[in-house]
């Protein structure tokens, strides 16, 4: 008899099938009875270094849907890691659950504990539905939690670095595209005006471009319009608008077959992680429609470099600052490198990423 288990049929999916396919070290399952807590952690690749990545709270639907979004993000948190120089492997963790009710001191500092037991093969930082006040408590646990408050030496909310990382990829996109970097007139619609998308926001009018901002929340969207003068426009209209530049700064996905066909811009460029549907078809897609694609994973890496600055010690934010700048040099360098060899840019970005991580690994063969 086939006994149904809660992927279906026993055989549709196997565990080790997902974990081989995208070339995983280590995934780990956590499990505690009395607080509730269930967390996988998973560890991509350590070439580089420990595997730093944030750890996401979500009420997903199965354990099979939270399994693959921990593989899927860690995988892009070593290429991240990677293309952005640092001494990092790529890591993430997903907690299973609702965060409105279930974070409890207890919890949390549970979890803190298996990511102490993991002996600093991970380290964990903020994602969704993870404030710092949570890392506090995973850090009474563990010595390798990273984004803590300011008033414990942290460096606190990485999103302007993160903002700061990608207004200088798309400066770095626009030199290629106009051979100039100046973004003033420039027509550049923001998607999502939370946490990175409004420092966006305030780095581009303060260049005098011309910004076009959507967002879900009516209140957030008037706060940013009026601060720093930006226009409003509908959540869908934004792909129909007469614009240079789009910036995907909400969600990931929203690069795809429906909006490519719509999109007028000369260049994407946003921070939200995932941008491109399929990044085998969508990358292709945009080079025959002659849009420039700032590959998310490099100019979105400010807040991992602030973290990582962190985790260094003796944090310093003008240091978190300098390392982002590279963002701009790296972007040309890949943007370059894609129109040279005809490959999407996404590709010609992952190629860099995966070349440190093996010639750092031959480095790392000798004692
Ligand atoms: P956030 O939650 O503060 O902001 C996202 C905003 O997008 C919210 O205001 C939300 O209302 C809005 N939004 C959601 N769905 C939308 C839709 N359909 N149309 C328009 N707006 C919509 O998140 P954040 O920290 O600013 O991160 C934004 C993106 O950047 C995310 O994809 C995140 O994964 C990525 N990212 C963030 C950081 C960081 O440092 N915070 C680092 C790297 C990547």
């Amino acid at each position: 008899m086939v006994e149904i288990n809660q992927f279906g049929k026993e055989g549709d999916f196997s565990v080790f099938n997902e974990i081989s396919k995208l070339g995983h070290e280590q995934v780990v399952y956590c499990h505690d009875e009395p607080t509730g807590l269930k967390a996988i952690i998973a560890i991509h690749n350590t070439v580089l270094g420990p595997a730093l990545g944030g750890t996401r709270m979500w009420n997903y639907a199965s354990d099979q849907e939270a399994l693959i979004d921990v593989l899927r993000l860690s995988r892009g948190m070593t290429f991240k890691a990677a293309i952005s120089g640092l001494n990092l492997g790529g890591g993430k963790a997903v907690i299973i659950g609702d965060a409105q009710k279930m974070k409890t001191e207890a919890f949390l500092r549970r979890f803190g504990r298996f990511v102490e037991s993991l002996g600093g093969r991970y380290i964990t930082a903020e994602d969704v539905n993870m404030k710092t006040r949570d890392m506090e408590y995973m850090a009474m646990e563990s010595r390798y939690v990273t984004g803590l408050p300011q008033t414990l030496g942290g460096g606190g909310d990485p999103s302007p670095v993160t903002a700061y990382g990608t207004y200088l990829g798309m400066k770095a996109s626009a030199k290629k595209v106009y051979g100039d970097d100046s973004l003033e007139g420039k027509k550049i619609a923001v998607q999502g005006v939370g946490q990175v998308g409004s420092y966006l926001v305030e780095h581009l009018r303060k260049e005098n471009a011309e910004v076009f901002i959507t967002d879900i929340f009516e209140d957030k969207l008037k706060e940013v319009a009026k601060k720093f003068g930006a226009k409003v426009v509908g959540q869908d209209d934004i792909f129909d608008l007469d614009m240079d530049i789009y910036a995907p700064c909400a969600l990931g996905a929203t690069v795809n077959d429906n909006t490519i066909e719509r999109l007028k811009c000369k260049i994407i460029a946003g921070a939200a992680n995932n941008q491109l549907a399929d990044e085998n078809v969508h990358g292709k897609k945009l080079i025959e429609k002659g849009i420039v694609y700032a590959p998310d994973f490099l100019i979105n890496a400010g807040g991992l470099i602030n973290v990582y600055a962190e985790f260094l010690g003796n944090y310093s934010s003008e240091r978190a600052y300098q390392q982002a700048e590279k963002i701009y040099d790296t972007c040309l360098d890949i943007l370059n490198k894609s129109e040279k060899e005809s490959m999407p840019t996404q590709q010609a970005a992952m190629a860099l990423a995966q070349k440190r991580i093996d010639d750092m690994g031959k480095v790392k063969l000798s004692f």
